[in-house]
């Protein structure tokens, strides 16, 4: 079982299931919500998720249409997006995990967009655009 929470801690979640796979994605509507180079997020089984407090807090933008980005309306930490066409996947935002994750899969996507100022430093796969492109 894994756990999360926002910065305020008003947000809380439980996560019943594995956390393998990181996604980083480099492109420029995660940089503007995240407020740095990249987002870290992990794909998980959206009914294995559940708000345990401050479901009420929890406020969604659309960058693009199809696409919510969900975050702490008091605090502002970004927690997931989900997509209109994906309800079965919530895209984790892994700065929000209170636990550990047993990490398998990595990689890096929208390479292409990245900021000048960051240099990936790794040997993970990067695609320059969606995974698999
Ligand atoms: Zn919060
Ligand atoms: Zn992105």
């Amino acid at each position: 079982m894994h756990k999360g929470s926002c910065l305020c801690g008003r947000v809380q979640y439980e996560y019943d299931g594995e956390i393998d796979q990181i996604s980083r994605c480099y492109c420029s509507q995660c940089q503007k919500g995240q407020g740095t180079a990249f987002v870290a997020v992990a794909p998980v089984v959206a009914d294995n998720l559940r708000f345990i407090r401050g479901q009420e807090y929890l406020k969604e933008f659309r960058a693009t249409p199809g696409k919510a980005r969900v975050f702490c309306s008091e605090c502002g930490s970004p927690l997931y997006s989900a997509r209109d066409d994906l309800p079965e996947i919530t895209r984790l935002r892994l700065g929000t995990l209170d636990t550990k994750p047993q990490v398998h899969e990595q990689y890096h996507a929208y390479v292409a967009q990245k900021a000048c100022w960051y240099e990936i430093q790794d040997e993970y796969h990067q695609y320059q655009g969606a995974p698999g492109q």
